[in-house]
C-alpha cells in the first residue's frame, strides 16, 4: 500500500515589504561583498531590468544577500531593515521574521527594487548573539548597473556578479552530487520525500513580476550544482527558502519538476537536499544542496506493454485510461523480462477510491493490484526520478515480488488440498462400496503429503521477513519469528535505523516496496542513500 498526503500550506509564510519609489540612479560605486562584524556578505543573483508596475515601465533590481557567519557565534536576528537609495530618491522595507545564524552558517536573503537603475542598499540586521548581546549590522551594498554603464570598470562589475559564491569557505565536501558532497553516513539519514503537492506553486519563486514570491532562508550552506544555470540561481534559492520551511524536512531529499517560463527559461528536475552534516570544523552543521536530475522516461509504446501482458498472463481489468495505461507500462517496461516469471498471472485492477485513502493495494490472495484515483494525480509530482504515479505502481509490484514465495507455497498447498479430495474420491470410486474407509497406507501417503505442504507453507518466507500462520480456520500473514535473520532486514540494518521514506517507517513490507520502487525507478538515488539496501536488490533482481 501507499498514501499520498496533500500538503495544503507548502510554504510558511513570509512577508517581505517594499516600498516602492520612483527614481533615476547613477552609481556612485559599485560594492557587492565585504565583511560587517562576524559577517561575510556578498550580494548575488544580481538580475536588473525592466517591468511594468501601475502601467508604467519601470527599472527593477532583484538581487539576494547572501551573509555568512565566520567566527562560529551563533546569531539570531528578529529585525532586518532596508533601505534604498538612488538618484535623490528613497525608499525601504521591513523583515520581521526570526532568522537564526548558527556558527558559520548562511543566510540568503531575497531584495528586490522597483524605480532604480543600480540602487544603494543598507540593509540592516538587528538582533542578540548566543550570550545575548545586542547586535546590530549594516549592510551597504551598492549594484552595479548592468548592462555596463560608461565609467564602470568591466572587471569589478563581472567579478562582483560571477564570483564564486560564498559557500567555497563553507567547509563540507565540496562537489556536485549527493554522493560526492556527502558522507554514507550524511546520506544514510536522508529520507525520499513522499508527500504529493501542487509543483506549480514553485513558478512564482522565479518570477520577476508581481506574482514573485520570496523566502529567505538561513542557517545553512547552500551549495549548487555546477550544471545549474546562474540565471536559476535566485529562483531556486528563493523556493529552497520555501521548501525548507514546508515540505523539506531536515535530512530528507526532494526531487521536484520544473517548467519555468523566460527568462528563467527551465524545463526539468531539481533535486534539493536538506541535511544536517557530520561535524565538521568551522563549517556550518546544515547544508542545502541543489542539483539537477535526469528523470525516467514516461514513453513506453503501448504495444510493447500490450505484448508484455499477452506473454506473463497479466490481466487489466476495465477502468484504465489511456494515460493511465501507459504509466503501468512504462513501469512493466523497466522491470527485466527475467524476473517477471516470478509475477505472472497478475491482475490490475482500478478503483476510484480507498477508504484508507490509500494509492494503491496488492492482495497476494488474489494476486491483484488496485490502483486508486490518488496514484494518479493531475500535477506531475515526483518520487525520485519518476513521476508518482509510476513509483505508486512500482511500490505494489514491490509486494507483489516480496511476497512471491508465500504465494507459490500457498499454491503448492491448495495443490496437496486438492490432491488429498482427489485421492479419497478415487478410493471411494475405486472400492464402489458404500461409506468406505481409506485403505491405511493411502490414508497415511495423504496425510504425510497434506502435512508436509503445510509445513512448507510454514517455513516459506517473504523477503521482507513475513510468514504463513495457520489458524483453525485459515492462514494469516504474520512477522516472522526468524526475521532477525532476514536478508533484508540485515541490510536495512547495516545502513542505519532510517527507513528510506516515513511511509517505510510503517513497516518492513512497506520499506521494502518503497526501496524496490527506489531500484526500479532510480537506482543510482537509492544506491547513494542506502547503498547495503542497493547491493541487496542488485543480487536479488540482477538486471
Ligand atoms: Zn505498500
Amino acid at each position: 500500500m501507499v498514501r499520498f498526503s496533500i500538503e495544503q500550506s507548502l510554504f510558511a509564510a513570509l512577508s517581505l515589504a517594499l516600498i516602492v519609489v520612483a527614481g533615476c540612479a547613477r552609481p556612485l560605486y559599485v560594492q557587492t561583498a565585504g565583511t560587517v562584524g562576524p559577517l561575510r556578505w556578498e550580494a548575488v543573483d544580481l538580475e536588473p531590468g525592466r517591468r511594468t508596475v501601475d502601467g508604467k515601465e519601470v527599472d527593477v533590481y532583484d538581487f539576494t544577500l547572501v551573509v555568512h557567519e565566520t567566527r562560529g557565534v551563533r546569531m539570531t536576528f528578529t529585525n532586518v531593515w532596508s533601505t534604498v537609495y538612488g538618484g535623490g530618491w528613497m525608499g525601504g522595507g521591513q523583515h520581521s521574521e526570526k532568522l537564526e545564524v548558527p556558527p558559520f552558517c548562511e543566510l540568503h536573503l531575497p531584495f528586490s527594487s522597483n524605480g532604480f537603475k543600480a540602487p544603494l542598499w543598507y540593509v540592516t540586521l538587528r538582533g542578540n548573539d548566543e550570550e545575548d548581546r545586542p547586535v546590530e549590522l549594516k549592510i551597504p551594498v551598492a549594484l552595479p548597473p548592468l548592462p555596463l554603464q560608461p565609467g564602470i570598470s568591466a572587471e569589478s562589475a563581472k567579478g562582483s556578479v560571477s564570483g564564486p559564491a560564498i559557500t567555497e569557505h563553507a567547509g563540507p565536501a565540496q562537489g556536485a552530487s549527493l554522493s560526492q558532497s556527502l558522507t554514507v553516513s550524511e546520506r544514510g539519514r536522508l529520507q525520499v520525500v513522499d508527500d504529493a503537492f501542487n509543483p506549480s506553486v514553485f513558478s512564482p519563486f522565479f518570477a520577476s513580476d508581481e506574482t514573485r514570491k520570496v523566502a529567505s532562508l538561513s542557517g545553512v550552506t547552500v551549495i549548487f550544482d555546477p550544471a545549474i544555470p546562474a540565471a536559476l540561481h535566485r529562483g531556486l534559492r528563493n523556493m529552497a527558502g520555501g521548501l525548507v520551511s514546508g515540505s523539506l524536512r531536515l535530512n530528507s531529499t526532494l526531487t521536484v519538476p520544473l517548467e519555468v517560463a523566460e527568462p528563467a527559461a527551465i524545463s526539468g528536475t531539481i533535486r534539493f537536499t536538506y541535511v544536517a552534516l557530520d561535524p565538521r570544523p568551522q563549517a556550518c552543521a546544515r547544508m542545502v544542496l541543489i542539483e539537477t536530475t535526469n528523470s525516467v522516461s514516461e514513453a513506453l509504446q503501448s504495444w510493447t506493454g500490450v505484448a508484455m501482458f499477452q506473454q506473463h498472463g497479466f490481466h487489466l481489468t476495465p477502468g484504465w485510461t489511456e494515460r493511465e495505461q501507459r504509466a503501468l507500462y512504462a513501469v512493466l517496461g523497466r522491470i527485466p523480462e527475467h524476473w517477471l516469471s516470478q509475477i505472472e498471472g497478475l491482475t490490475f485492477k482500478r478503483d476510484s477510491i480507498h477508504p484508507g485513502n490509500l494509492a494503491g493495494e496488492y492482495r497476494s490472495d488474489t494476486h491483484t493490484i488496485t490502483m486508486y484515483d490518488t496514484a494518479f494525480p493531475a500535477f506531475d509530482v515526483r518520487f525520485g526520478a519518476a513521476n508518482r504515479t509510476i513509483a505508486a505502481i512500482a511500490h505494489e509490484l514491490g509486494h507483489a515480488f516480496d511476497a512471491f514465495a508465500l504465494r507459490q507455497a500457498a499454491e503448492r498447498y491448495q495443490t496437496s488440498l486438492a490432491k488429498f479430495a482427489q485421492g479419497l474420491d478415487g478410493y471411494k470410486q475405486a472400492s464402489n462400496s458404500k461409506p468406505s474407509r481409506i485403505a491405511p497406507a493411502a490414508e497415511k501417503l495423504l496425510e504425510t503429503q497434506r502435512i508436509t505442504a503445510i509445513r512448507n507453507m510454514e517455513a516459506a518466507r517473504s523477503l521482507s521477513g513475513y510468514r504463513w500462520y495457520r489458524t483453525p480456520v485459515k492462514f494469516d500473514v504474520v512477522e516472522a519469528e526468524d526475521a532477525g535473520a532476514n536478508g533484508f532486514r540485515r541490510v536495512a540494518g547495516l545502513d542505519g535505523s532510517i527507513p528510506i521514506t516515513k511511509y517505510a517507517e510503517k513497516s518492513w513490507s512497506e520499506y521494502f516496496a518503497e526501496c524496490f520502487s527506489l531500484y526500479v525507478i532510480d537506482a543510482e538515488l537509492l544506491e547513494s542513500l542506502r547503498p547495503n539496501i542497493y547491493a541487496y536488490f542488485a543480487k536479488q533482481f540482477p538486471r
